[in-house]
């Protein structure tokens, strides 16, 4: 049987989401037909919002609600340290892990000519900014260990040397391939903990 046609094309916006597939995507559905209607309005609200009301932030390109982000603001943070990584919800990963104190740096992205991603595309111009103008004694790069992630952190370890700018890279107690996102807060601690010089 076919989905009557308001359905359908939920399950089409539905579908395109990552994560889900046409099984969970068709409850998902049913379910949303068989809510209250005032949930229904809630959800939908807070999907606009969501989009509407998350900026990057000014300083280090992570989400924020506002033009600087808590953690860039936050009093009790080391400023002189900066952790470079590839997306926000890298950012995340790391303050679930509680091994670090300092401020952060979000790229956007990594390094990958295959997939036409050069320097531009990422926040690169921006670090060398920071690095530049901000009181920064060591920059930590924790992109994934990809090939990418690995050829993006030569990169900007050869970018900021010549600022004089201490890099070091986080060890890979992380597995080889593996998302950040993904790891337990233990080895994200450890992998903080032991990182190398550049
Ligand atoms: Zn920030």
């Amino acid at each position: 049987m076919r989905m009557i046609k308001p359905l359908g094309q939920l399950y089409e916006q539905l579908r395109r989401l990552p994560g889900v597939g046409s099984k969970t995507a068709m409850r998902l559905c049913y379910h949303i037909a068989d809510m209250a209607e005032e949930d229904v309005r809630g959800l939908a609200d807070a999907l606009v919002a969501a989009k509407s009301k998350v900026h990057i932030c000014a300083r280090c390109f992570n989400l924020s609600d506002s033009e600087v982000c808590e953690l860039c603001r936050a009093p009790g943070r080391d400023a002189r340290l900066v952790c470079v990584v590839e997306q926000p919800q890298d950012v995340a990963a790391l303050e679930r892990s509680r091994g670090y104190n300092g401020l952060y740096h979000v790229l956007h992205g990594v390094l990958s000519p295959l997939d036409g991603v050069g320097p531009e595309q990422l926040k690169l111009k921006e670090l060398v900014q920071r690095a530049g103008s901000e009181d920064i004694r060591e920059v930590i790069v924790a992109t994934n260990a990809s090939i990418e992630g690995e050829a993006t952190a030569v990169y900007i370890a050869k970018l900021l040397k010549t600022l004089g700018v201490r890099v070091t890279r986080i060890a890979h107690g992380l597995p080889v391939g593996g998302d950040l996102e993904y790891a337990d807060e233990l080895t994200l601690s450890r992998a903080l903990e032991n990182r190398r010089s550049m």
